[in-house]
């Protein structure tokens, strides 16, 4: 198949890109490196450097390719961002994404696989693991922009045609994960510890996310594109919490418990836990995850000490 990835050049985009090579598909990367980097492309794809705002480029990509299935990650990914400038958040998450997807349709494109939240879609609940039939609270303008395009999925996939399915992922973390964002909390801690910097745990570190690793998420958008029935939102997390402070001990243990545990303010407005009940994509998709907290984070110390 020939196969758009958006996003191709980031943490989780060149994962999946990788996977896609392996398989033996063509694959396009569509990236303009705001946060991806070339060295994660995979030099069997084709690269396009373009934002996906320029209506341009985009366009050209489908007048010159016959693009069978889509993977779109290319997106403003910053959940601070986008409380502060909600504007160019949604202009980049749904208006892009709107324009991609028309073409999509206009083009015939079979599948368009979208990356979605979980962490931030139902807000917090008591309802742990929460599943996809529990409401959507999305509270920042980022999670608001995910949700709205999982329904415009709905209405391409109805009045179009085309095969849309979001994956709403938990909290990815794993080898090539940019350790300069807000988010992504281990490769964020793995980079100051490998600094010998002492990690900042924000409040007091109760707070509790489900914790996925990226081969994981990556086979969940595999077994999306290859299950032709494969329809409408799934979530994809482990159906476990770890909290922060769990997570630093972890992290700790590979440096010989040589970092203190040192705690800040905690970030106003912070949800407080979050676990996804990943059922739906089980019996669907016959996903499950398959990499423990514990070896993920091996896989993923071990990446970071490479690179340094
Ligand atoms: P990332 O920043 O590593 O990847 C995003 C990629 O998109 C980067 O390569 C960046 O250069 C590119 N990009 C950003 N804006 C662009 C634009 N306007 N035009 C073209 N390219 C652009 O982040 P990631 O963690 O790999 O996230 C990938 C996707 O997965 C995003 O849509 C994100 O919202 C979603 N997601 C991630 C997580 C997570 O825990 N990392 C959780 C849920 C959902």
């Amino acid at each position: 198949m020939k196969i758009l990835v958006t996003g191709g050049a980031g943490f989780i985009g060149s994962h999946i890109v990788d996977a896609l090579v392996e398989r033996g598909h063509t694959v396009l990367v569509y990236d303009d490196l705001s946060s991806g980097k070339l060295t994660h492309l995979n030099s069997k794809a084709t690269f396009i450097q373009a934002n996906i705002q320029d209506s341009v480029a985009l366009a050209k990509v489908f007048e010159e390719h016959d693009i069978d299935a889509i993977f779109h990650l290319a997106a403003q990914i910053s959940v601070l961002r986008s409380m502060t400038q909600p504007t160019p958040d949604a202009e980049t998450n749904i208006m892009a994404t709107l324009s991609l997807l028309d073409l999509a349709a206009k083009h015939h494109v079979k599948k368009f696989i979208f990356s979605s939240t979980g962490g931030v879609m139902y807000g917090d609940t008591e309802l742990r693991p929460t599943s996809e039939s529990h409401p959507e609270n999305p509270l920042s303008p980022y999670a608001i922009t995910k949700l709205s395009i999982d329904k415009y999925l709905t209405f391409y996939r109805e009045v179009h045609g085309m095969q849309t399915v979001s994956l709403r992922y938990g909290n990815v973390y794993g080898p090539r994960q940019n350790p300069h964002g807000e988010a992504g909390v281990v490769a964020i801690f793995l980079s100051k510890m490998f600094a010998h910097e002492e990690p900042l745990i924000n409040g007091d570190g109760k707070q509790s996310r489900d914790y996925v690793y990226v081969s994981d998420i990556v086979e969940a958008n595999m077994l999306a594109l290859e299950t032709d029935s494969a329809s409408g939102v799934y979530n994809i997390g482990t159906g476990k919490e770890t909290s922060v402070n769990q997570l630093f001990q972890a992290l700790n243990t590979f440096f010989d418990n040589s970092f203190q545990e040192i705690h800040g303010e905690a970030k106003r407005g912070e949800q407080q836990a979050s676990a996804l009940d990943a059922s739906r994509a089980h019996t669907e998709l016959g996903w499950s995850p398959k990499v423990t907290f514990i070896n993920g984070l091996k896989q993923t110390f071990e990446s970071f000490q490479i690179q340094k």
